[in-house]
Order: structure tokens, then C-alpha cells, then sequence
């Protein structure tokens, strides 16, 4: 249907989007988004972090958010932090929330591209399954009694997205201190417990997308004329070896072992810092 004055179509500044990082990657991770993808949705970007950061502070001004969060890498100290994103993005007013790790890159053409073929009226979360199969969990029930349920969860590592509409009746069990007494309940990671409110809670489902992409899964079998479709792509290191897409170039691997910032000059070749076509 056409877009109407009661529901524009949707832009990219309709869309939140968080950034998780902590204070280790402040300088080997996010500093390579920042020169990339970041570049290109600053207005609606913010960052999660667990410490100030004096050079991030002068670079992103209001978008870094320095959170209560600890800087640890156990449950609820990753669930305070999804917490804080998901909070954020309820004030924010905005239509759309999108998570992100700090070692993705969120291609904005794309992410706007998948969005707009949903339906205003539907609730939506949307992401990469993380399993095969539905993941088990055991929800305590009065009297010391349990119940075993199952749900599937977008990977948090490949990014997911939550329409408002379904953010507005996950509340209840994801905003303020509630999201890490759901995710203690279930003793389960943060991008689980999002699975665990949609799905058990609210009787809502993941809609898969092949779109996100984490590094657990073999990154170099993207093809090159697939990449700029992808929402979300990654890098990381897996069984001693780098796991990152091809790309040819135009930077080296040894300037650009992500393949981030190859990429970026691939969809993005005005920036400045890109190698500038020759003059026609
Ligand atoms: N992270 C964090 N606190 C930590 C460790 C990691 O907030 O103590 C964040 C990190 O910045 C990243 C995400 O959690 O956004 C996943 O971390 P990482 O990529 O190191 O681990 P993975 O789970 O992907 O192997
Ligand atoms: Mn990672």
C-alpha cells in the first residue's frame, strides 16, 4: 500500500540502533566502526559502554552511553547492558530497535531495505536463529515447581531488530531491572531472554533472516555480489584462524584484517579516505 501521512514510510532515522562495547574494545573495535559504517547513521547510533572515555566522549558526544553496567563478560553484566539499550530505545520514541555487537558491520541500505517490507500492523523480531532448533529453558513456577518451555532466539552476535510495537508489550518483563531478573530466571544470556519474552511470554516468533551474520559461521562463503545485501556481517577468530568475508580489496589484509574497512570503500567509494576512482 502507499505510504500515508499516518504511517510514513520508513527512513533510517526512524531506526535506534545500540552498540554493545566494553572498555577493552574501545580502541581495537570501535574505533574501526566509527571510521566506518558509523559514519553513515551517527544520528541515530549509540553506544553502550561500562567506562568513560575521554577520546569516545569528544567523538560521539550525547551517543556514547557510559552505563552502570560491570566490565565483565558474565550474564548480568551483558544483560544490564541489553537493559540499558532496551531503555534508551523505548525514550527514544523511535520505530525501530537494533541491536549490534562491536565487531559487526551494519550495512544502513540494507537494514532500511529489510525493515520496510514488514507490515506496520505486525509485531516483529527479526535476526539469525542461533540454533537449529528451539532452545530449552526451565522457568521457576511457585511451590519450587518448574516448567519446561522452549523458544528460538536471534543471535545476538549477528544483530536483531524489534519493531515498537512488540517492544511496547515486551516491557513488562525487559524494562528498567526487569530484563536482568528475567534473564537471572531463566539463567540464560541476554539475546536468549529476548527470545524468552517474544516467544514464551508473549506468544510472539523470531522471523528468521539469513540477512545477519555472526562469526560462528564460516564468514568466506558469502560471495562478493551477496555482500552488499547483507544487513549484518562480522569478523572474529575461530579454531586459531581468522574468520573474516572476501574481499579482494582494496585494502590489504594485513591494513584491513577485518575486511571492514574494504568493504565500506565497496559500498560507501566517495569516503574520503577510500582510493578515489581516477577522474573521468
Ligand atoms: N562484551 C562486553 N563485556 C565483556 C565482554 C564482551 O560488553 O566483558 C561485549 C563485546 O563488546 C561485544 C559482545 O559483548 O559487543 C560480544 O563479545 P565478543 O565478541 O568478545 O565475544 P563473543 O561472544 O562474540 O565470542
Ligand atoms: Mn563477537
Amino acid at each position: 500500500s502507499p505510504p500515508s501521512r499516518l504511517f510514513p514510510e520508513l527512513q533510517l532515522h526512524d531506526v535506534f540502533i545500540a552498540v554493545k562495547t566494553t572498555r577493552v574494545f574501545h580502541r581495537s573495535r570501535l574505533e574501526l566502526l566509527l571510521d566506518t559504517w558509523v559514519s553513515r547513521t551517527r544520528e541515530q547510533t549509540f553506544i553502550f559502554t561500562d567506562s568513560p572515555d575521554e577520546g569516545l566522549q569528544e567523538r560521539l558526544g550525547s551517543h556514547l552511553v557510559i552505563t552502570n553496567c560491570s566490565a565483565e563478560h558474565s550474564h548480568p553484566a551483558l544483560s544490564c547492558k541489553m537493559a540499558a539499550e532496551f531503555d534508551a530505545f523505548l525514550a527514544s520514541g523511535l520505530r525501530w530497535f537494533c541491536h549490534v555487537d562491536d565487531d559487526n558491520y551494519l550495512n544502513p541500505r540494507a537494514l532500511l531495505k529489510l525493515l520496510k517490507a514488514f507490515p506496520q500492523t505486525l509485531d516483529v523480531y527479526v535476526g539469525r536463529p542461533s540454533l537449529n532448533r528451539p532452545i530449552h529453558a526451565s522457568e521457576p513456577q511457585p511451590r519450587n515447581r518448574t516448567r519446561l518451555v522452549q523458544f528460538w532466539f536471534a543471535t545476538g552476535g549477528a544483530g536483531f531488530c524489534i519493531n515498537r510495537k512488540l517492544a511496547l508489550k515486551m516491557a513488562p518483563w525487559a524494562s528498567g531491572p526487569s530484563f536482568v531478573d528475567t534473564s537471572a530466571l531463566i539463567r540464560l544470556p541476554d539475546d536468549c531472554t529476548v527470545g524468552y519474552i517474544v516467544e514464551c511470554k508473549l506468544g510472539g516468533h523470531l522471523q528468521p533472516s539469513p540477512l545477519f551474520h555472526s562469526h560462528l559461521e564460516t564468514l568466506q562463503l558469502l560471495g562478493a555480489a551477496q555482500l552488499p545485501e547483507q544487513v549484518t556481517l562480522s569478523y572474529g577468530v575461530f579454531e586459531g584462524k581468522l574468520n573474516v568475508i572476501k574481499l579482494h580489496g582494496p585494502f590489504s589484509p594485513e591494513e584491513d584484517p577485518s575486511r571492514f574497512r574494504s568493504l565500506h570503500c565497496l559500498l560507501y567509494p566517495d569516503t574520503p579516505w577510500c582510493p578515489q576512482l581516477l577522474a573521468r
